[in-house]
């Protein structure tokens, strides 16, 4: 299985003037057609450093991908210094010679002598045409191991990639295997934990490979499968999922790319309930994200923003004595809430959301303390959750837990 490295010539990457979005970009490419990345290396238009990165790279990876320096200035070194270190010569390429000259007639401008030299590339090597600017890209194989070249500019190296690089690597690697991916998606489960509770399935990965990512209190696993036959490929998936979902299938909500608040207004859709919240800390988040999916309308009936102790009377009905008693931060008045809101708007669920964003603690409840309340009519639960994190990560994930609730 190939490793592969990234090195992104350019001193403006050094100096902090952009940001290496190309690595980026391929790291993700890559990623799908199940290449492993090791290493993104940044490393300035110099020769003498280049060479240094050159060498790291042949002894550690099997796939080298360059972008940036294969421009016609004397900082441009990219090319020449891997053809000098190879022994390779340069050649003249008559079509991308050709693709030049079309370009200075039909922009009407001079070319220089410095234009000629983009159109030579290391010879023996495959051409990757521009099609977005002149410089064309190449890729060889040389001791065993795979180099490709591409432009800096991502509007010139993308499409490359995309249209060239990939058909060509894909060849390369004997991969006519089909890659099919599948996301697995974890809630009310710890990075750590879920990958301890799977660590004989991590050590022994080859084929599917399982990658784990955490974001706003979810896990996700991306697991791949590489098979000269999709069916096959698809079985060798179904199998690990399995394998997965035995031990930690009661945290499992969905495949790929859908949220939790997609998945809750898809349940909800297909049982025909509808819904209406009464947001205090969230201040309408919970509604935000529901609303921003397509045939929301059918679900969502709306909610009340309460931030305040007086909306929560005024608007909610939450009992004076209860705000005196326990506070607004408390399992009594997230049930009042849950189950006012319910049947002020009428509606199968109601959802309160009350608690402690932060950064302040708020009446001797410490940040991160957050009541999640649903009310049916038969029945009301009220969730206690204490949250770390920032403002803006405590309600994202109140949110997330008041939806993984509500699939229960
Ligand atoms: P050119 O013909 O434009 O000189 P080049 O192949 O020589 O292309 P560079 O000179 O290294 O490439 O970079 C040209 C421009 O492309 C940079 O100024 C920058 O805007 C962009 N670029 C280069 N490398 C990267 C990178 N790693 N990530 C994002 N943008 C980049
Ligand atoms: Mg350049």
């Amino acid at each position: 299985k190939a490793n592969a490295e990234i090195i992104a010539v350019g001193s403006e990457l050094l100096l902090g003037q952009i940001a290496n979005t190309n690595a980026q970009f391929l790291s993700k490419q890559l990623a799908e057609l199940g290449v492993n990345v090791y290493y993104h290396t940044v490393v300035g238009d110099n020769t003498t450093r280049l060479q240094k990165t050159i060498e790291i790279a042949r002894s550690r990876s099997d796939l080298i991908i360059f972008t940036g320096g294969l421009g016609p200035t004397k900082d441009d070194v990219t090319k020449e210094t891997i053809a000098h270190m190879f022994n390779r010569t340069l050649s003249l390429h008559q079509q991308s010679m050709k693709q030049i000259e079309d370009y200075f007639q039909k922009t009407k401008r001079k070319m220089s002598e410095n234009n000629r030299k983009q159109a030579f590339v290391i010879s023996d090597s495959y051409v990757l045409p521009n099609d977005h600017g002149m410089a064309p890209g190449m890729a060889f194989q040389h001791e065993g191991k795979i180099w490709m070249l591409l432009p800096g500019p991502p509007k010139e190296m993308k499409p490359m990639f995309l249209n060239y690089g990939i058909p060509y690597l894909k060849d390369q690697l004997g991969a006519n295997d089909t890659i099919t991916s599948r996301v697995l998606r974890f809630f009310g489960i710890g990075e750590s934990q879920l990958e301890t509770e799977i660590e004989d399935l991590i050590d022994k990965q080859s084929n599917p490979t399982i990658a784990p990512l955490a974001k706003d209190g979810e896990v996700t696993l991306r697991i791949t499968a590489k098979h000269h036959d999709q069916k096959q490929a698809e079985q060798l998936l179904d199998q690990m999922e399995d394998y997965i979902l035995a031990r930690v299938g009661q945290y499992f909500y969905g495949y790929d790319e859908t949220s939790l608040p997609e998945q809750i207004l898809r349940r909800l859709q297909a049982i025909q309930f509808t819904i209406a919240s009464a947001e205090s800390l969230t201040g309408g988040l919970f509604l935000q994200l529901l609303t921003n999916i397509s045939g929301a309308s059918q679900v969502v009936k709306g909610g009340v923003v309460s931030y305040t102790n007086e909306v929560k009377q005024q608007m909610l009905h939450v009992k004076k004595e209860t705000l005196q008693k326990y506070g607004a931060v408390s399992r009594q008045c997230a049930k009042e809430m849950a189950e006012n809101v319910r049947t002020l708007i009428g509606s199968d669920i109601g959802i309160s959301f009350t608690g402690v964003a932060g950064p302040e603690p708020l009446e001797n409840q410490s940040v991160g303390t957050v009541f999640v309340g649903i009310a049916t009519k038969e029945k009301t639960n009220v969730y206690e959750l204490h949250l770390a994190g920032s403002r803006d990560s405590i309600r994202k994930r109140t949110v997330n837990y008041g939806c993984y609730h509500l699939m229960k």
